[in-house]
């Protein structure tokens, strides 16, 4: 396909989300000498556990080494889940759904969606939140069947409401004959990420939380039972620090930064579709996902007039002319009556994976706090994980998490580098395409 025909003669390589907030760096709040928490990364992580300090009364800094609001918080799908991909690891392996561990992480992955839904209503944060609640399509007719066995757990112990869709009926969620039917989770949500990124920059500058752009880290000592950070415009002095970095962790924290492996994830805006089109896509406004192992995910816009499309097209960044073509492709997989619709937007961003597939909050044993690890699923889950690391912080909290615990896995092989990315893509999209090539011989 040539360029011009699936490029819009307006295409920009940034996020579709920037339209309403673009990641400034305008205000720069000076950065205080001393505080009581420096928070490392500027994103719903950082914000979050700032904004819970500040409402305990306890003095806080964020330090963000770029723009506020540069990293994922207003890169991503927007998609809202409560728990549904915990403990979900590429091969498709889940945790034990009979371990009392995975009734405790689906149960805390349940109140960071009843957390995010009272903190926009709260802070009255105008980001299109709207709990339309999210399909998943099975890939084969296998992961249907795997999907099935996991709806008990999920309705008992994370209230997810959800229920199986077979293929004759899938119409009614897609219009699309693309999976092998799938599941519904009506307790699942979407919004507009950079809109509620902002409003939660609002509400920490309401507090008078010094929120400072371009102040990358570059340093971090212990130092009189305290700390001390180096950063790119001076020093700063506290008595906790906080690292919420993420996908963007870098080496100032080696031990952290061996246990997250840094992915990038890719999504194309659509132009404004015709409107009898646009209307009939996703019938009833859901964010949809794969059963794949390297998975699409995608939802309409706010407005309900592109289709926002998303996915791993490749493991490591890429130029638009390398993404836009494979994620216009997998759209049109799904919707064919999407062909000859032009891509207005595209951009990458990164999710950081754990090796056991699950979110980590905690404190190593130098005494360091950390939030990290979203696993792709981290609007609600790094905004909690920041609540809750805010609240222990404070001394407030009423039982620990399930996602703070001393286990936080590492491997030999890896100390940072995500040099094996490329490999372990190709093997995922081959196990893939083997698994849709036999379900297809046998239906
Ligand atoms: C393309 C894409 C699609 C996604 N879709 C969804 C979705 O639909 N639903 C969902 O729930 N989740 C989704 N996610 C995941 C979600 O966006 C993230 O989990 C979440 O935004 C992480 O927030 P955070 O605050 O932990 O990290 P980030 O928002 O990434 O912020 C980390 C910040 O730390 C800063 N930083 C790094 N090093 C330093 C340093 N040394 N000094 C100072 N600052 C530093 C970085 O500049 C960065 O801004 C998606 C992610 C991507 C990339």
């Amino acid at each position: 396909m040539q360029r011009n025909e699936i490029f819009h003669r307006d295409f920009e390589p940034i996020p579709y989300w920037w339209e309403a907030y673009k990641p400034t760096a305008e205000d720069l709040h000076d950065l205080p000498r001393r505080t009581h928490v420096a928070i490392v990364g500027g994103g719903y992580g950082g914000l979050s556990t700032a904004l819970e300090l500040a409402r305990n009364g306890l003095d806080c800094v964020v330090l963000e080494a770029a723009e506020l609001g540069f990293g994922a918080s207003t890169r991503n799908g927007g998609a809202v889940s409560g728990g549904v991909n915990i403990g979900k690891s590429f091969s498709g392996k889940s945790l034990d759904p009979r371990s009392d561990r995975a009734r405790r992480v689906l149960s805390d992955g349940a109140e960071a969606f009843s957390l995010i839904e009272r903190l926009i209503a709260e802070e009255g944060i105008e980001c299109h939140w709207k709990k339309t609640g999210r399909f998943v399509g099975a890939w084969t007719p296998a992961h249907y069947a795997s999907q099935a066995r996991r709806i008990d757990l999920l309705n008992d112990a994370a209230q997810s409401r959800a229920y199986m869709v077979p293929r004759d009926r899938q119409r009614e969620e897609i219009a699309s004959d693309y999976y092998y039917g799938g599941m519904v989770v009506e307790r699942s949500a979407n919004l507009h990420p950079a809109l509620y990124y902002k409003g939660m920059l609002d509400a920490c500058r309401a507090r008078n939380v010094p929120v400072c752009a371009r102040a990358a880290v570059i340093g971090i000592r212990e130092r009189d039972g305290g700390w001390e950070l180096l950063t790119s415009r001076g020093t700063l002095q506290a008595k906790e620090v906080v690292i919420a970095t993420n996908g963007y962790t870098g080496n100032i924290t080696p031990d952290l930064n061996r246990r997250v492996v840094p992915l990038a994830s890719h999504i194309i805006a659509t132009d404004e579709l015709p409107p009898d089109l646009a209307i009939t896509l996703i019938p009833k406004q859901r964010t949809l996902a794969d059963t794949r192992r390297v998975l699409c995910y995608y939802r309409m816009s706010p407005d309900g007039k592109r289709m926002i499309f998303g996915g791993r097209a490749r493991f490591t960044p890429g130029t638009p002319g390398q993404i836009v073509p494979i994620l216009h492709r997998f759209m049109t997989h799904r919707f064919p009556q999407l062909r000859g619709v032009k891509v207005t937007h595209c951009w990458t961003g990164n999710v950081a994976f754990t090796l056991d597939a699950l979110p980590h909050m905690g404190q190593r044993a130098n005494g360091m706090n950390y939030l990290l690890g979203c696993n792709g699923s981290g609007v609600a889950m790094m905004t909690y994980l920041g609540w809750q690391t805010a609240r222990k912080l404070a001394g407030k909290s009423n039982r620990p998490s399930a996602f703070d615990t001393q286990e936080f896995p590492d491997h030999s092989l890896y100390s940072g580098e995500p040099w094996f990315l490329p490999a372990i893509g190709s093997w995922y999209r081959l196990r893939d395409a083997v698994d849709r090539g036999l379900a297809t011989l046998r239906s």
